[in-house]
């Protein structure tokens, strides 16, 4: 029998976006020897070429951002101001790469005939997860594919249809074939592509526990690449000195934008006491205003959660969070049946923060508020943490938050802005259960690509270059 992927909107069940064959072991086999066919072709083509097909890519996905955006918000359920932002990253992914990514792949000129030349891997497997099922893979197709490298993606078994539809544009945009090869299925399937032998290297997005066990199943393949993106529980700090309701806005969006499923999203936020009873109760007004309701509504802020193993996960934690010694503030109802769900607020009277509810991601909108006494408290509460994604201090003091340059141990560390968004500019990655050190955004060619390292002399034969004691020829 043939198993497919049914993909049907977590906003409205009769709303079927399509039925997908899901790879089995010999379809995967057959997807990466396309890919391995394609690749010398495609390497020799050279960067002229490939940008040619990569700017037609571009425009395409520009002109049809819109078209994008309706299928994001359908298949996960992210509102629409949200799925509008991340169509438009496709074509920005293709542009910063072009223009300033590969600055970082720069071949090194040693002089005294000493240099590298820099190539692409291979074949690399391409492993997205569903929230941002477009902007995440593409985050590392774009950089594969521009420095010759050919991919074999797997997009996340809950939004098939967004990876059929950009693969499609690819194919328009003229991608020879076998440059990329889409596959569909859950996590058998992502296994067999980054497992499999002939693939050089595996990118993937996604939770800690899919990035720990591909972790441990790459073991004894260890020349093979492994960059992974992993997830948060990123931590905003609030110090007296703080513009109260920029402090407060910051963090119900960085709470709630994609319902809380943002590797980003804020979970902890420690407020120094003379602040902690104003933040909250702000906060708290703030989170029970949040429009919730349908994707394609355009005055909606929060959609559903993805699915409805989604939503028990978030319900299942909730329930923790006195056992974990917290009081619950806030649960809003969100009036509509799961897996919509509203924002919920906890507070902890202090921060110790040893419950599995303080320390795993629960990846809903789920915020919980700790007293700190001062700054020092705050660097050491948000850096006990298994993960090290994000942070931001918002204070009116910058000397405050430089402080917290390099002594908090996150990934990324932002000034007076949550802990959503990101410079396609710089570097995204973090360390602990965050990540592999292999940091994506500007910095991504540099995982596609590996160094060869020349030694060259165009002269003839000197005697003089000989060591002692070997004879001339
Ligand atoms: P997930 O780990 O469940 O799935 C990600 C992908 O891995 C899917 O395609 C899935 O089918 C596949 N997969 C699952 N088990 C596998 C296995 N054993 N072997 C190979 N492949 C397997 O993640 P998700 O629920 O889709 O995404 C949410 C997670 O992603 C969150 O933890 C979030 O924080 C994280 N995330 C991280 C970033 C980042 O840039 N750091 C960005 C977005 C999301």
């Amino acid at each position: 029998m043939i198993d497919v992927l049914r993909s049907l909107s977590p906003s409205d069940p009769a709303d079927e976006l399509g039925a997908f064959v899901v790879a089995d072991a010999d379809a995967v086999d057959a997807a990466v020897a396309r890919a391995r066919a394609a690749f010398p072709a495609w390497r020799d083509a050279g960067l002229t070429a490939r940008s040619g097909v990569l700017r037609r890519f571009a425009a395409l996905a520009r002109e049809r951002a819109d078209t994008l955006a309706a299928l994001l918000a359908r298949e996960v359920g992210k509102a629409l101001w949200d799925a509008r932002s991340e169509a438009a990253l496709l074509a920005a992914k293709v542009d910063v790469t072009l223009a300033e990514g590969l600055r970082f792949v720069a071949p090194i000129e040693a002089g005294a005939g000493a240099r590298t030349t820099i190539h692409p891997r291979g074949v690399l497997a391409v492993l997205g997860p569903f929230n941002f099922p477009a902007h995440l893979p593409n985050g590392h197709i774009v950089p594969a594919l521009t420095t010759g490298n050919t991919v074999v993606w797997k997009p996340s078994e809950l939004t098939p249809a967004v990876g059929e539809w950009i693969a499609a544009l690819w194919r328009e945009a003229g991608l020879p074939a076998g440059v990329l090869e889409v596959v569909h299925g859950r996590a058998d399937t992502g296994r067999s592509v980054a497992l499999h032998p002939d693939v050089d290297g595996v990118l993937f997005t996604g939770s800690w526990s899919t990035g720990h066990a591909l972790a441990v199943a790459v073991l004894d393949q260890p020349g093979k690449l492994l960059a992974l993106e992993l997830g948060g529980k990123n931590a905003m700090v609030v110090l007296r000195d703080a513009d109260l309701a920029l402090a407060v806005s910051e963090a119900a969006v960085s709470i709630c934008a994609t319902t809380g499923q943002r590797c980003s999203s804020t979970s902890r936020i420690f407020v120094e006491r003379p602040l902690l009873e104003a933040f909250t109760e702000r906060l708290a007004a703030v989170l029970r205003g949040v429009r919730i309701g349908a994707p394609l509504d355009p005055g909606v802020f929060m959609g559903p959660l993805v699915s409805r193993a989604a939503f028990d996960k978030v319900a299942a934690f909730r329930l923790q969070a006195r056992s974990a010694g917290g009081e619950r503030v806030l649960d809003v109802d969100p009036g509509l049946p799961p897996p919509f769900v509203g924002p919920g607020l906890v507070r902890f009277p202090d921060t110790r923060q040893l419950h599995p509810y303080q320390r795993e991601e629960i990846f809903g909108p789920e915020v919980a508020v700790y007293p700190v006494d001062d700054l020092d408290h705050a660097i050491h509460a948000v850096n006990d943490s298994d993960y090290g994604l994000v942070a931001s201090i918002m204070t009116a003091d910058r000397t405050a938050y430089e402080r917290c340059v390099g002594r908090v141990r996150t990934g990324l560390l932002n000034w007076n802005r949550g802990t959503i968004g990101a410079s396609g500019r710089l570097p995204f990655g973090g360390g602990k259960k965050s990540g592999n050190d292999r940091p994506a955004g500007i910095l991504a060619a540099l995982y596609c690509t590996t160094p060869q390292s020349h030694l060259e002399h165009a002269g003839g034969f000197d005697p003089k270059s000989l060591p002692p004691g070997m004879p001339e020829p």
